[in-house]
């Protein structure tokens, strides 16, 4: 694996985005808190739920992926992320491992779908047949379709780990993640 070498005057371009997951690891990145701040002349933020720009840019340095993958679009979504970006980093257990979407792995698709659309529901229960995308019918990380590059594992990567990721980037060399991520 190498680094995304880059002057120290260049900015590093970095995209989030945010598959099938909670939004937690996302909540960990900004828990970087001033740190983050302190780094911003370095970093541009050029893709992600928190930014306006809708359509996924080129030469991207660096892209954490949270979530697993469980649907057509979220592939589609994925190639679009490796074909532009030098560093892919599967960011929280939900992406290294299918973790807590990967629980319905256990139950067949209709089964599932008849429990969250129907069984559950207090209003109208219907299954949806549009404005959703068909879903796979198991639920899988993101390395079993695009190579990754960085496993930051946790649920979610403690903000020590994230920042540490960003830290080397910045100074063009492997992450440590040693004493930083916890398994489980
Ligand atoms: S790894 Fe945990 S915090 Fe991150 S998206 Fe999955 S469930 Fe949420």
């Amino acid at each position: 694996m190498s680094v995304p070498s880059k002057s120290p005057t260049e900015k590093i371009r970095i995209a989030t985005i945010w598959l099938d997951g909670c939004s937690g690891c996302h909540m960990s990145l900004l828990d970087i808190d001033e740190r983050l701040v302190a780094a911003a002349d370095r970093i541009d933020l050029v893709f992600s739920p928190i930014v306006d720009t809708r359509t996924y840019p080129q030469n991207v340095d660096v892209c954490f992926v949270e979530g697993a993958v469980a649907s057509g679009e979220d592939v589609e979504k994925l190639h679009v992320i490796r074909k532009n970006t030098r560093w892919v980093v599967a960011f929280g257990d939900c992406a290294v491992t299918g973790n807590i979407p990967g629980m319905r792995n256990r139950f067949p698709l209709r089964e599932v779908m008849n429990r969250s659309y129907l069984e559950n529901a207090t209003h109208r229960p219907r299954i949806p047949n549009r404005d959703i995308p068909h879903l796979f019918d198991k639920v899988q990380p993101v390395h079993a379709f695009i190579e990754v590059d960085l496993f930051l594992p946790g649920c979610p990567p403690p903000a020590d780990a994230i920042f540490e990721v960003l830290s080397a980037l910045l100074e063009n060399r492997l992450p440590d993640l040693a004493g930083r991520v916890r398994f489980g």
